[in-house]
């Protein structure tokens, strides 16, 4: 019993950075930056004041194959002065079918934010053969489509700033061509 006690409470230390994660995600992307060693310095001046990024709406580019979307967010920025965001790298998958759906891009980078004001960042995502399998299969004529954002990357002022996962992105509606 004394063991399987001391298993759970170290579970339990292991565990809780994660859900305060999970939970102040939906808040403010910026919550969840994880620096490497090497940049902390910078980012402990940044301090919260790191953007925060908020999902706006999409647009269908073409619903034709080879599939696109682009997904726009707002960039909110409480510093005083501008920032650049200069690079954005992430990966999109299907939250129902965890299926890889394909690398996304920054169609407006590098994007100037303006001091305590914000910008609009388009994401354009390029549907890989297994994604517009997906789509084909499960979303093609619905509104159903949410999109699961992994390995986001971004460089800010030359700070690549990890965030985790940014999930159910959407819904999405993918028209019959
Ligand atoms: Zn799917």
């Amino acid at each position: 019993m004394r063991f399987g006690l001391v298993l759970f409470l170290v579970s339990i230390v292991t565990i809780s950075p994660v859900l305060v994660a999970l939970v102040g995600y939906r808040e403010n992307l910026a919550a969840l930056f994880m620096p490497t060693e090497s940049t902390m310095t910078s980012i402990r001046d940044l301090g919260s004041a790191l953007p925060s990024l908020e999902y706006l709406s999409y647009e269908v580019i073409d619903s034709a194959q080879p599939l696109a979307v682009r997904i726009n967010f707002k960039v909110s920025s409480a510093l005083s002065s501008d920032v650049t965001i200069n690079s954005v790298k992430l990966t999109a998958y299907c939250h129902d079918h965890g299926t890889f759906l394909g690398y996304v891009s920054a169609e407006n980078a590098p994007l100037v934010v303006p001091a305590e004001a914000s910008a609009v960042l388009r994401l354009r995502v390029d549907f890989s053969q297994e994604g517009r399998n997906d789509v084909e299969t499960y979303h093609r004529g619905y509104a159903n489509l949410y999109l699961d954002l992994r390995n986001l990357e971004i460089d800010i002022q030359g700070l690549e700033i990890s965030f985790s996962e940014f999930s159910q992105v959407g819904p999405i509606g993918i028209p019959v061509p």
